[in-house]
């Protein structure tokens, strides 16, 4: 029997009165002996845990999966690109590079983790535009391993697994923090893996996007995957409490199929799920944010 973990604000980091947050079609309550079957794409039905907003800004869900049931549902996940295919994937991954390549002082060649480096796509790309010493990936789904082998010297499942004495100029994690229920576990460990002045930059999902606000409770960020939810404010708070200091936090463009844009629309909005042709390429600014902190 399934039995879900009560969790504290993550900012706080204690039962605090909520605010009125966004609540689903479908509570995982209900769903009990379906959540393999919700956990995988997108559905007619929007199951996700209620997200509360704390007093302190954060959108987060108080109930959630323990990390035991949560290791089951990500195993044998298969490729975790988005967009629609690998093409506007590598576009994506470019304006990421920019950003990077904009913001960090580079006098010698760096030492680079990546947290939940997927198929090694951005790795790979920052291997020729920057000198680079060392590369260690950490990437939980172990299918990717044999591409991530070909293009970093260490590639390991779990932070934990990397040497303690391993330490980073530049860490990476997009598309990571939205995911951890131990938020704050992560990101000292993250603290404790950088150089002092070394670098964190990674992306995260806006809840307060214009996006999210025109969906409500059908924008797909909100979803079982997603046990908190930031905005430019509250991930800046998170950092900040774990002394990292800010350099830039901003609007990340996002480079999607405009078929498969369409296709996530007409579902979230009028519930109709139909297959389109891929069609042109557009470039949006589509609720996300990417930051850099330095330690
Ligand atoms: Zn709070």
């Amino acid at each position: 029997m399934m039995s879900f973990i009560e969790r504290d604000c993550p900012i706080c980091e204690k039962p605090i009165e909520l605010k009125k947050g966004i609540i689903p079609d479908i509570n995982p309550d209900n769903i009990l002996n379906n959540i393999d079957y919700y956990w995988r794409g997108f559905h007619k039905e929007k199951v996700f845990f209620n997200y509360s907003r704390c007093c302190c800004g954060i959108l987060y869900c108080k109930k959630y999966f323990s990390n035991e049931q949560l290791s089951k549902l990500y195993s044998n996940m298969s490729d975790n690109v988005h967009s629609g295919d690998i093409e506007t994937d590598l576009y994506t991954k470019d304006s990421y590079i920019k950003s990077i390549l904009n913001n960090l002082k580079k006098e010698k060649p760096i030492s680079i983790l990546e947290l939940g480096s997927d198929n090694g796509s951005l790795l790979k790309k920052l291997q020729t535009k920057i000198p680079i010493k060392k590369i260690v990936a950490v990437e939980p789904n172990v299918k990717m391993h044999t591409k991530l082998d070909k293009i970093a010297d260490n590639v390991y499942s779990d932070l934990s697994d990397v040497p303690e004495l391993d330490k980073f100029d530049l860490i990476i994690c997009i598309h990571v923090l939205d995911h951890i229920p131990d938020i704050n576990k992560l990101i000292n460990s993250l603290y404790l893996k950088l150089n002092n002045s070394g670098y964190l930059f990674g992306v995260v999902h806006d809840e307060s996007s214009l996006l999210a606000k025109i969906l409500g409770n059908r924008w797909p960020a909100y979803c079982l995957q997603h046990p908190q939810l930031f905005n430019e404010r509250t991930i800046k708070k998170m950092f900040e409490k774990h002394n990292l200091t800010e350099i830039k936090t901003y609007k990340t463009i996002n480079v999607f199929k405009f078929g498969y844009l369409l296709e996530q629309l007409l579902l979230a909005v009028f519930k109709i799920k139909i297959n389109l042709p891929n069609l042109f390429n557009v470039h949006l600014k589509l609720g996300n944010i990417g930051f850099f902190f330095r330690k």
